[in-house]
């Protein structure tokens, strides 16, 4: 067949195990999915009701152009209308910007063992990938970044907070960036967690679009709106971005129920403040928990927590999960002898604290 060469050297996305497959396995009674930093407090109650009582016409395309849910996001956000595009998923708008932005002998830069899909959808493009190494405090190295690129580079991506590290750039170093950035160079500013920074960290990025027509940032309703099953993110930038990356977009991207899902969500922001509030405390908490057993960590500004395991993290993930609980090993991620742990529930972390205590004795 006369496939793409890169597909024989690229895998599929590979699943972890579905929790009741481990279940059955390990004859557990229940299992805690901390592994795909998913909102452990569900979703807004008034998403449920609105669904109930008012599904949308399934048997109909949904608004390709996504006008209802548009006209919020943009007065949430405070843009205008047309600097909005939406995906099925924040990752669908990843794989949109590589296929509207490289192609053979192209490149483009991101922080060393950051979010996966980056990497990939710029490899299935044709393109190559400059990684460059996050600093000592698991920050993105954006000097380095800055000198990493050239005339080929097409994208940077900006994971802000990172996955899986969990730290955050400053609005200095940002704008040094930006700055330096050559103005035909994309840079993707990757906001999935940003509902989760706390203010002194918080980066007011649409703000600087004004200045910066190459900047564009992606925000989604899978991780504090807690609608990851449901598969809608957006990007916010300049118009002529977006113009195109909508000539990439297919016509009925996002599903109405989606859609619809996603404005009732944007408008309770007491659910979101209160995830945000349990999941601080849980985080405090689980912090003082490494500091005793000596554990190191990266101070988080998400829903998850990088820490640094005395063994390898496919030692832990294997203990953990013969415990009840699933989380990411760091050897999948790309760094050894560590464990990616979404934040749990206050009942969820306890237990886990117990389970991690006997582990290392
Ligand atoms: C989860 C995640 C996304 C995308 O999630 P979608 O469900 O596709 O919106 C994007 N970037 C990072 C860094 C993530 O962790």
């Amino acid at each position: 067949m006369k496939q793409k060469a890169i597909l024989s050297q690229l895998t599929a996305y590979k699943q972890g195990k579905q929790s009741h497959e481990i279940q059955e396995a390990y004859g557990l009674d229940r299992i805690v999915k901390l592994a795909s930093n998913e909102n452990v407090y569900g979703y807004s109650e008034k998403v449920k009701d609105y669904l109930i009582k008012q599904l949308p016409e399934l048997n109909i395309y949904p608004d390709g152009y996504t006008a209802e849910l548009r006209t919020a996001v943009a007065n949430y956000s405070q843009v205008d209308e047309n600097q909005i595009i939406f995906g099925s998923g924040s990752e669908e708008i990843i794989q949109i910007i590589c296929r509207a932005f490289v192609f053979e002998g192209r490149n483009t830069v991101m922080a060393a063992n950051s979010f996966s899909q980056y990497k990939h959808n710029t490899l299935v493009e044709g393109g190559t990938v400059k990684e460059i190494p996050v600093t000592s405090e698991g920050s993105h190295d954006l000097e380095a970044m800055s000198e990493a690129i050239d005339e080929n580079t097409s994208v940077v991506w900006i994971c802000n907070p990172d996955n899986p590290t969990g730290t955050t750039i400053t609005e200095k170093e940002l704008l040094a960036f930006m700055e330096n950035c050559p103005k035909d160079v994309l840079v993707v500013l990757d906001e999935a967690y940003k509902e989760f920074v706390e203010e002194d960290f918080l980066l007011d990025s649409h703000t600087y679009l004004a200045a910066y027509a190459n900047l564009i940032s992606l925000r989604t309703f899978s991780k504090a709106y807690g609608l990851a099953g449901l598969r809608i993110g957006y990007g916010i930038g300049n118009p002529e971005v977006i113009h195109s990356l909508n000539v990439v977009r297919g016509p009925f991207n996002t599903t109405s129920v989606a859609q619809l899902a996603a404005l009732i969500a944007l408008g309770d922001q007491a659910f979101i403040k209160e995830t945000k509030e349990k999941n601080n405390r849980e985080k405090q908490k689980f912090y003082a928990f490494l500091d005793e057993i000596g554990w190191h960590y990266y101070p988080s500004q998400t829903n998850f927590i990088y820490v640094s395991t005395p063994v390898s993290g496919m030692e832990v993930f294997q203990y953990l999960i013969e415990n009840g609980f699933i989380i990411r090993p760091g050897e999948l991620l790309g760094y050894p002898n560590s464990i990616r742990i979404t934040i749990g529930t206050e009942d969820d972390m306890k237990e886990l604290q117990c389970v991690l205590r006997k582990f290392n004795k």
